[in-house]
């Protein structure tokens, strides 16, 4: 098989995550504008090879074994950020705590939540990720998703936001995303940023190889209301370890990665904690991690 240029192979994948778990990507490539995101696509479909996106690896775990297809990362001009009046345009693989900033500088309001998010802008769509009671769908004007036949524009009603989810398929790519904000004093929108940079640092374990939040908070009834978090340390998860892998001590729905967990560690210990919550009250959390490779989740279903 012959891959275009720039195109590497046996890619480990494990540095390109937070957890820092996992192995290689058979083909590993970056793009940086959308006609060579387009080309890897159609390269990646004719050659019939699985295609995996990689943002900021903030929540995503990779099998040991790696990935037998092509990962993708999106850099230069698709991680770029370029203001427009009110609006603000940003690449696939641009970060979201840094569109945030940029956001304040400018005196635009509106995506103040994406400081508290370790991903970028792909990342966060494909996710639909939220703190705080941001709202991702209300800002969002449209996305531009790239696929092996080219690209296209969507608005947010069509990508089928639900709690941390979108309807957008394996081998579609974010490549931009263009936020309408509103106007408002930069000093005041700073001010929110670092309020909530500080009430984030509150809550969360900082300096540790996590992908944060491992499970969904749960909708089911016998939850009472209460976030995956809380049914864990309730269960008796927190400082939980299994192999290299721990539940946070001070956030038991962070799974921490202690020194040389393997990806086989922290399925064991979520499925460890997912048993513990279902003997202690009988929810089914279910992950919100993203897997990349064939990772064995039969613990984790059902
Ligand atoms: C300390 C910590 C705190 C966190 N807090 C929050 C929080 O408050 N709220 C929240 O919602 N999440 C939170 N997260 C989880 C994570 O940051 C978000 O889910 C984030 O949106 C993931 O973005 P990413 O770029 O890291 O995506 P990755 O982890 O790299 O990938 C996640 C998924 O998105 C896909 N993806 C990535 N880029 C693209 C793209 N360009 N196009 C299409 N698909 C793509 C991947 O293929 C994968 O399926 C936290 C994580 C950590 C480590």
């Amino acid at each position: 098989m012959t891959a275009p240029p720039g195109v590497e192979r046996d890619f480990p994948l494990a540095r390109l995550t937070t957890i820092r778990t996992g192995g290689p990507a058979d083909w590993f490539a970056t793009a940086g504008d959308p006609g060579r995101l387009v080309s890897l696509l159609a390269w990646a479909r004719d050659e019939g090879l699985p295609v995996g996106v990689v943002g900021s690896g903030s929540n995503l775990l990779v099998a040991d074994d790696g990935f037998r297809g092509l990962v993708l990362k999106l850099d230069v001009g698709l991680a770029a950020m370029e203001p427009d009046g009110q609006r603000l345009v940003c690449g696939g693989g641009a970060r979201f705590p840094q569109a945030a900033a940029l956001a304040a500088r400018l005196g635009l309001t509106g995506i103040e939540f994406g400081v508290s998010i370790p991903g970028t802008i792909g990342g966060a769509v494909k996710m639909n990720a939220n703190a705080y009671g941001g709202d991702l769908a209300r800002v969002l004007e449209w996305v531009e998703v790239a696929g092996a036949e080219g690209l296209d524009r969507r608005e947010p009603g069509e990508l089928g936001f639900e709690y941390r989810r979108s309807n957008l398929a394996g081998g579609e790519v974010v490549a931009r995303a263009s936020f309408a904000l509103d106007p408002a004093d930069p000093a005041d929108v700073k001010r929110t940023l670092a309020h909530l940079r500080a009430q984030r640092k509150e809550a969360q374990p900082s300096g540790i190889k996590t992908f944060g939040s491992t499970f969904k908070n749960p909708d089911d009834p016998r939850a009472g209301g209460e976030t995956a978090g809380r049914l864990l340390d309730a269960a008796g998860c927190r400082g939980l370890l299994v192999g290299a892998a721990r539940f946070s001590e001070k956030h038991a729905n962070f799974v921490e990665n202690t020194g040389d967990a393997t990806t086989a560690d922290v399925i064991a210990l979520m499925s460890e904690g997912r048993s513990r919550v279902r003997e202690h009250c009988g929810v089914e959390l279910e992950p919100e991690v993203q897997l990349l490779g064939d990772v064995d989740t039969e613990a984790l279903c059902g």
